[in-house]
């Protein structure tokens, strides 16, 4: 009999909720745990079956194992915020849990992303007999998966990868983020960063950018960022020469964010404020919309995937493999807009694999890491379907 814990009661937190109570041959249980119980309740009540809930704060290790001991699940899968990474971590290796994700470790008082904090887990993970799988979201985690198919069945060998995220989607707001506010401004505005011919090179923000004509969707303008699969996959696949990641963004979007950013209402660093010390991004998160309230109305699609250029018995081959998702669908199944619904699937497709054995290990891993397939077939069986073209030229 599995139970499943789910940590974090937001967009994504829901999505997984829902897909995890469709799925009850794997998931027998379910418990949803977050910083406040309201939320969680609330999530609740939309589901076909009852589930558990309960408080946590998971920014600390100790509030987490003693949840766990008390919980008892055969898997942890956190959707909180990356902040909790390795408090979260920790827990599970104090209480011998298997572990899973959707975001890297990023500390709260710099913008910055990496996996080797993640990754210096990977021997006491081994030694404790427990896996740990990283960035089971869409990206990272299908366009990884996209990858390790393409290396599979496609390419002998991979050499340039383009990760291609375009939400063509319109929620009817002036200013929202699909994804929680104050991870997606951190990461949208540092510099953009891809990796060529065997280092990293670096560009001012939004620097870099190009019309791309995704499928179902049309034209629309994507800026080069750095996004965290960028890392593992450098790692992983190997004779890769480029990859970059380019995600869309509407102007409206890119002004409201300009002057967010000039007025300093991006900062991270604590203001004075009538005797308070206020972090200016977190008070602007109070008063933005939430990712999990976006949903009703919400009108468009988003296209999500990878192209990738290689070569196949000697021969060049250009290759585009991409899902996409219907927001209004979405919150039709699940109550959610499609970005968390792109993100929660594969959490739970991820989680399944781990509780059903089809992927195992002892240690710290990114999903590239696996056989992609049974994880390739489970994605329109819940819900992302993928198509895959053979391009000579899109870019
Ligand atoms: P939300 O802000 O909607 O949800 C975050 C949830 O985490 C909230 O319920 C929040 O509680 C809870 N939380 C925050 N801090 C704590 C804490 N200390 N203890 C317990 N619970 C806490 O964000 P999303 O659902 O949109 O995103 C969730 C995660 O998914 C993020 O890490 C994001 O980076 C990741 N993500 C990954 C993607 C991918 O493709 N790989 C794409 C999109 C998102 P409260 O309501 O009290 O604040």
């Amino acid at each position: 009999m599995n139970r499943i814990l789910i940590i974090g009661a937001g967009g994504v937190g829901g999505v997984v909720a829902h897909k995890c109570a469709q799925v009850p041959e794997v998931f027998d249980e379910i418990v949803l745990a977050s910083r406040h119980l309201d939320k969680c309740n609330a999530l609740a009540a939309q589901l076909p079956r009852p589930i558990r809930t309960a408080q946590v704060d998971a920014d600390d290790p100790k509030q987490v194992a003693a949840l766990i001991r008390q919980i008892q699940p055969n898997l942890v899968l956190h959707v909180a915020l990356p902040y909790q990474d390795l408090a979260i971590m920790e827990a599970c290796l104090e209480t011998g849990v298997p572990y899973l994700d959707t975001a890297n470790y990023e500390p709260p008082e710099v913008a910055h992303f990496e996996y080797s904090w993640q990754w210096a887990f990977r021997e006491r993970f081994a030694k404790r007999g427990i896996m740990a799988l990283l960035g089971c979201g869409f990206d990272p985690g299908v366009t990884n998966i996209f990858c390790a198919y393409a290396r599979k069945h496609h390419f002998d060998e991979i050499h340039e990868v383009d990760i291609l995220d375009c939400n063509a989607g319109s929620h009817g707001k002036a200013f929202a983020t699909n994804f929680n506010p104050e991870i997606n401004i951190r990461e949208v505005t540092q510099r953009g960063k891809y990796w060529e011919n065997g280092q990293w090179i670096e560009t001012e923000p939004f620097a870099i950018h190009r019309t791309f004509d995704f499928p179902e969707v049309g034209p629309r303008e994507a800026y080069l960022l750095y996004h965290e699969e960028l890392e593992s996959l450098v790692k992983n696949l190997p004779g890769l020469r480029r990859i970059r990641f380019w995600m869309t963004f509407s102007q409206e979007y890119l002004t409201h964010l300009r002057v967010l950013q000039n007025v300093g209402l991006t900062r991270i660093d604590p203001v004075m404020y009538e005797g308070h010390p206020v972090v200016p991004l977190r008070f602007l998160k109070a008063v933005l919309p939430e990712p999990s309230s976006l949903g009703e109305n919400y009108t468009g699609k988003t296209n999500i995937g990878c192209l990738i250029r290689g070569v196949k018995n000697g021969r060049p081959l250009t290759y585009y493999i991409y899902n996409v998702c219907d927001h209004a669908a979405c919150y039709r199944e699940v109550q959610a807009q499609a970005v968390s619904y792109t993100t929660g699937v594969p959490a739970m497709i991820g989680a399944k694999l781990m509780l059903t054995g089809a992927w195992r290990g002892q240690g710290v891993f990114n999903v590239e890491e696996f056989d992609p397939d049974p994880f390739m077939a489970a994605l329109p069986q819940h819900g992302l379907p993928w198509v895959e073209t053979f391009v000579d030229e899109l870019l």
